[in-house]
């Protein structure tokens, strides 16, 4: 859209411009495939002489229209769909490194991030530092070597709930030059937008709020462009030296400041491909139509229910980063402050297996592998998402054993609050 408009209108509205006479919903182009009339018009294609759609694995319209309104969340110069979460945290790394190279991930990341970058990623080669996302500048500096080739963490760290320190973060990694990849699912482009904190790539699992009704798995990156690849172009050679599966071509100089979100799709997903099919990706654009309403729901309520088990004698500790009472209230209100996400940790009095009852009796709350969507739902983390880390490795990612992460819904909150209640009765 021409004009800046305001995120709510963007939600709305970006992506999708129709002309005369177009449908007024964005379309699903359910094809695999697009025509040409000359074999040479495809040839230029192939050669990334000329843009056009020739094979949904690499650009499909839809796909590439709900990219663009999430580009525009973002305030990114480009983004691209992926098929999950997990496909959009490996690209975002795995297209800036390679056997021999090292990354820098926060501690506190969803169990799915640590298991990619700490075992899978380091059979490929490239190794991870884990750091506490609140070691001290200093601390986070001493982690980085010759070879570190990004730093990644989570806006709100799934599901420890942890808010980023941006400006060290920001700070370190281009001090040691080299990108900050922010995962923003938790806090969405509504309640934070990392780049303008200094951010160079943002990821998603559009899975979670984005999506918001729990129907599609689906993962984006955003680039903000501001990256200088060149500045540091001896550690970025995949960037600034020809790629020969295009006749030599060097991202840098032919894409300028979507260089790194076009090696992405040209490159990692031609030879990859994790993309999503254009029918959830048009129902991805459903759930961001309403991703501005829904987001203020969800931290309405969830603060409402914080207070609620705050106050609770049967509950042993809360963190909502929404509370005064949580360590990072400052940290929230410094970078999201019309709201953090509707997801709260905490624990009961009595440990694990008293917190694991608790979950047993909730009524209207879904035991469910899944948070962040319309319904409220429970976890266990040390039982479900992060049953593979030992104890040491649970409370280095910031989850205690008897956390419970209940990703509070759009529902009325007293009905939820009522539901809690009765739970926490019959423990
Ligand atoms: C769920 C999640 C992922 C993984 O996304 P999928 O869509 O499940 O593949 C990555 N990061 C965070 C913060 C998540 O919550």
């Amino acid at each position: 859209m021409g004009k800046e408009y305001s995120i709510e209108t963007k939600c709305v509205q970006s992506g999708w411009e129709p002309k005369k006479g177009e449908p007024r919903v964005l379309p699903i182009i359910q094809s695999t495939t697009f025509k040409y009339e000359t074999s040479d018009q495809m040839g230029k294609l192939f050669d990334l002489e000329e843009e056009g759609y020739f094979y949904t694995r690499l650009q499909n319209p839809t796909n590439d229209l709900v990219a663009k309104k999430i580009a525009d969340l973002e305030g990114g110069v480009a983004a691209m769909l992926t098929s999950s979460g997990q496909a959009a945290n490996y690209f975002a790394v795995f297209n800036i490194c390679e056997t021999g190279d090292h990354v820098i991930c926060s501690s506190a990341v969803y169990g799915g991030t640590f298991n990619l970058l700490g075992i899978t990623l380091k059979k490929m080669g490239i190794e991870c530092t884990f750091v506490d996302p609140d070691a001290s500048y200093e601390e986070l500096c001493c982690a980085f070597r010759p070879n570190t080739k990004a730093v990644l963490a989570e806006s709100i760290s799934n599901p420890s709930l942890v808010v980023l320190d941006f400006d060290k973060f920001v700070k370190a990694a281009h001090e040691h030059g080299v990108p900050l990849i922010i995962d923003n699912t938790f806090a969405t482009p509504i309640n934070c937008r990392p780049f303008e904190f200094g951010a160079d790539i943002v990821v998603h699992s559009t899975t979670k709020y984005m999506d918001g009704h729990a129907v599609c798995v689906g993962g984006a990156i955003v680039d903000s462009g501001n990256f200088d690849w060149e500045a540091h172009a001896e550690k970025f050679p995949g960037l600034t030296t020809p790629d020969e599966s295009y006749h030599g071509l060097i991202y840098t100089k032919a894409f300028g400041k979507q260089a790194y979100i076009t090696k992405a799709v040209v490159q990692l997903m031609r030879d990859l491909g994790s993309i999503p099919s254009p029918q959830n990706a048009f129902l991805l654009n459903l759930g961001l139509e309403t991703l501005h309403l829904r987001m203020k729901q969800h931290c309405e309520n969830a603060e409402k229910v914080a207070r609620f088990l705050e106050n609770h004698e049967k509950v042993a500790w809360v963190n909502y980063p929404g509370l005064k009472s949580s360590k990072y209230y400052d940290l929230a209100q410094k970078y999201m402050p019309n709201g953090t996400c509707g997801v709260i940790a905490f624990g009961l009095k009595g440990g694990r297996d008293v917190s694991v009852g608790f979950m047993d009796r909730l009524k209207l709350a879904a035991i469910v592998t899944h948070v962040a969507d319309a319904r409220t739902c429970a976890l266990h983390p040390a039982s479900h998402t992060h049953r593979q880390l030992s104890e040491e490795q649970l409370l280095e990612a910031g989850v205690q054993p008897d956390l419970i992460r209940l990703s509070v819904g759009i529902e009325n909150a007293d009905d939820i609050i009522d539901d809690l209640s009765q739970a926490l009765e019959l423990v």
